[in-house]
């Protein structure tokens, strides 16, 4: 049985095209389906997925323990396009309280797989650089995190027809591809990791519609406060604490 490799690569390539068929994806997008063990996803790897997709797992490796989610995975989800993807990912950040850039970038590779990205745990900012930042935000926020994940969305329909020759049999079902490799070396839940997060669209539009209203910054952030408290009560310090739904006022500034 062969072994899918989840060794995080070098990561200072960002955004740059890499050369087609390179190690990892190549292997996985042509020899998963034969690996497919159709294993059935933890309750606790469920918890951190968005709902309202299907899930197909052909295989996970959970390391899991209490409340600390930790796994690597095979799974394929019904997404069929770039925007799919790229709701999926936003829902994802959401119920996962975690934050994914850009890895690498691949060519498209055309007739079978029409969107392919790697993206890893904004925890692990580019090697290197943290060393000269000591005592700055990047470097408290820089864990070297290995997280990450890659995703191909293949071509469920060919010139009109099925793809009746695919040997992936999880076509035309599933044509996303997910490679999800998350086992985060930092915590993910506690204050000190959320203040890091991206300000969420949702958000955004509350804060976009409040100086519509003439709340100044301060006041705009304070009335979002306001709403967490009424809205999660006990949990609002976990709330508060996140940055996608609870923004500085610096933020709000911009
Ligand atoms: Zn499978
Ligand atoms: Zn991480």
């Amino acid at each position: 049985m062969m072994d899918v490799d989840f060794e995080p690569e070098d990561s200072d390539f960002e955004d740059e095209p890499a050369p087609k068929g390179i190690g990892i994806v190549q292997r996985c997008t042509g020899k998963s389906t034969r690996l497919c063990g159709d294993e059935e996803i933890p309750a606790v790897v469920q918890s951190i997925l968005p709902e309202g997709y299907t899930y197909h797992a052909c295989r996970i490796d959970n390391f899991s323990q209490n409340d600390e989610v930790s796994f690597s995975a095979i799974i394929r989800l019904n997404l069929r396009s770039h925007q799919d993807f790229n709701k999926w990912l936003e829902n994802f950040q959401e119920s996962s309280s975690t934050t994914w850039r850009v890895k690498r970038t691949f060519p498209s590779t055309g007739l079978k797989v029409v969107f392919k990205k790697a993206y890893r745990c904004h925890h692990n900012t580019r090697p290197g650089k943290g060393s000269t930042n000591a005592g700055r935000r990047v470097a408290s926020k820089n864990t070297n995190c290995s997280a990450d994940m890659i995703v191909s969305i293949k071509k469920a329909v060919y010139e009109g027809r099925t793809l009746s020759r695919s040997k992936d049999t999880h076509l035309p079902q599933y044509p996303a591809e997910l490679l999800l490799n998350y086992r985060h070396n930092h915590q993910i839940t506690c204050a000190d990791a959320l203040k890091f997060r991206d300000v969420s669209e949702e958000t955004k539009e509350v804060l976009i519609s409040l100086f519509k209203r003439k709340y100044g910054p301060t006041q705009a952030v304070e009335m979002i406060k306001y709403d967490l408290q009424l809205r999660h009560g006990a949990n609002y310090h976990m709330k508060a604490a996140d940055r996608a739904v609870c923004p500085d006022v610096q933020f709000a500034h911009r």
